[in-house]
């Protein structure tokens, strides 16, 4: 509301004839009209806030003009094709251990491999996939490069699969003499290879563990005929050293590893903790060995998707893990050892009407910027949690009519190396990712009134993001969301399968319907809780990213276009969808349901 506005608005009515001259009616009139210019006054006031504020964040957007935008979504345009389509190379590599039980395993990978290639296309059409495999046995057993039979036990990385099929077609399993098998030698031919995509995964499928009793139960006997070598390798190379030669210099993204019997449980948890970083190894056990191309489709898909969403929000020329590191520090700070300082706090105001809030989106404008009262804060020293792509979370109490509120967090970027500190904290980033938050606030709050009543949909709330100046300092703030962290989607068609969430997936097909198109919220995070009010349960998110087709806005998480059409590839329409009435898309197609034969 202006002030002229607010004048009309407050002028109080014409007073009745009858009662001029009464002095109880002055007195009345009197006080008003003091409350009419109190109130001008103090939007007056907001209003040079507002001015102020607008000054200081130095926005942008205001004065951009249309060639410039034009040349700069250009650019931006192209960057994101350049981004997807790297993001989007993948190098599959098989390791399979190639001893006499092992033909089967074998043979499918052979047959199965066209069938994989295409599971992935489905979800990534510009997918450039690579494969490769690499096949040990045990010491004794034409483990040589090449075997006795002439047999290459490696075939490098071939973009056509025809090389591939073709060795693999030569392959005969046999040999094996003990139990277990000379593993190691296959994880160092798999560091020989000609590694180079963006994605790197090793699937490696075996029925028998490696040699040494730290990696196996066997009985020991005195003729060691589980285990000839109960001691570990026979040429002393160590795991440690054969995976950080896989993690670090050949930068394999995921080792995947299937196991086909319980007699391999021993080994993994020892690579698992060789491997050192948590996650890079993943395991799954398989009764029947059709089961693993299906998979390997799933995991060749999220580690596709897993790289455009980070690749989208840290930049194509960075790569994913290189920030300066911070230490962590879990537990909430002692605050009686916190210095109280004084922050400055802005916030978006809330539009009470989303068609205009999506007017102001559709016709380039920045959303009002208001400077609110300064507030006193407390900031733990350190982050609580490394999780974050972008950013650190730490921990922040502010002071509120003198009470702490402790369960707030304030979030910095995290700074990649070789950047410039002041371009990775600037004021346009904290205020993009306030934006993207209070939109996807604003649409989860229709979205809520429209699905009212509805059995089985959730409510979906955004918490509310400020940005916050304290000294130098700059961070966003918002409330610290208790509970069990889920992602349910990312930013390129991610979505979790394990803990789907119907409501979710509709919400981010209704906010593309609901915009006409211009823009979609999608990159849904954070915790489920009951809501309180008739047991609706809500999901309470943050961090949510915005798809628009105005790629300037929105942080680089927007892909526009692009991730439209990355969401659709994955999306099918549930019922909530249908209930909704929403279009469903021409490439719809589920993760879930496509099986791989
Ligand atoms: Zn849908």
């Amino acid at each position: 509301m202006s002030a002229s506005e607010a004048r009309a608005y407050f002028m109080p009515p014409r007073p009745n004839g009858s009662f001029i001259g009464s002095a109880r009616s002055n007195s009345s009139l009197s006080s008003r009209t003091h409350l009419v210019i109190q109130e001008i006054e103090r939007l007056k006031n907001e209003n040079e806030k507002l001015k102020r504020a607008s000054g200081q964040f130095d926005l942008q957007r205001l004065p951009y003009s249309v060639e410039q935008h034009a040349a700069d979504t250009k650019a931006r345009r192209e960057e994101i094709k350049v981004m997807i389509m790297k993001a989007q190379e993948l190098d599959l590599a098989f390791l399979l251990d190639a001893t006499a039980s092992m033909q089967d395993s074998i043979d499918m990978v052979k047959d199965k491999v066209a069938a994989m290639s295409a599971g992935i296309s489905q979800a990534y059409p510009e997918c450039t996939l690579r494969v490769a495999f690499v096949l040990y046995r045990d010491y004794d057993d034409s483990n040589t490069d090449i075997d006795s039979k002439g047999c290459n036990l490696t075939s490098d990385f071939d973009g056509s699969g025809s090389t591939f099929i073709r060795a693999l077609s030569r392959v005969r399993a046999k040999g094996g003499g003990d139990a277990a098998e000379d593993v190691f030698t296959g994880l160092q031919r798999v560091a020989n290879l000609d590694w180079q995509a963006r994605n790197r995964l090793l699937v490696h499928i075996c029925d028998a563990p490696c040699h040494g009793t730290q990696f196996h139960d066997f009985p020991v006997e005195k003729n060691n005929e589980w285990d000839n070598y109960p001691q570990g390798d026979k040429y002393g190379r160590n795991i440690h050293t054969l995976l950080m030669q896989l993690r670090e210099h050949c930068q394999v993204t995921h080792y995947y590893f299937c196991h086909l019997n319980d007699g391999t449980k021993k080994m993994m948890q020892e690579f698992k903790k060789a491997a050192g970083e948590p996650g890079w190894i993943e395991e799954a056990h398989f009764r029947d060995i059709n089961g693993i191309p299906q998979k390997v489709v799933t995991m060749s898909r999220s580690t596709i998707s897993r790289t455009l969403s980070n690749l989208s929000g840290i930049g194509s020329h960075v790569h994913g893990t290189n920030f300066i590191p911070e230490n962590v520090i879990p537990s909430r700070p002692n605050w009686a050892s916190i210095a109280l300082l004084n922050g400055q706090q802005y916030k978006h105001r809330w539009y009470h009407f989303l068609d205009g809030l999506m007017q102001k989106i559709a016709n380039r404008e920045a959303l009002e910027v208001e400077e609110m009262d300064s507030l006193q804060v407390q900031i733990a020293t350190h982050p609580f949690s490394a999780e974050g792509t972008m950013r650190w979370p730490y921990h922040a109490a502010v002071i509120q009519h003198g009470q702490p509120v402790r369960n707030m967090v304030v979030k910095r970027f995290k700074v990649p190396f070789g950047h410039n500190i002041r371009q990775v904290h600037s004021k346009e980033r904290y205020l993009g990712q306030m934006e993207v938050q209070t939109v996807a606030a604003h649409m989860a709050h229709e979205f809520n009134n429209r699905t009212s009543g509805l059995r089985g949909v959730k409510k979906v709330e955004f918490t509310l993001v400020s940005t916050l100046q304290v000294g130098s300092k700059i961070y966003n703030m918002e409330k610290f969301l208790e509970g069990n962290w889920i992602r349910y989607s990312n930013n390129a068609g991610y979505v979790n399968t394990a803990d789907y969430a119907a409501t979710l997936q509709a919400f981010t097909h209704w906010t593309h319907e609901r915009s006409n198109g211009l823009l979609m919220v999608t990159d849904l995070q954070g915790v489920m809780q009951p809501s309180g009010n008739g047991g609706r349960y809500m999901f309470w998110l943050c961090d949510p990213s915005i798809h628009c087709t105005d790629v300037m806005r929105f942080t680089r998480t927007n892909l526009g276009d692009a991730g439209f059409k990355l969401f659709f590839s994955s999306h099918k329409c549930n019922d909530i969808c249908r209930h909704l009435g929403l279009k469903a898309s021409d490439n719809g197609y589920s993760t879930v349901g496509t099986q791989v034969g």
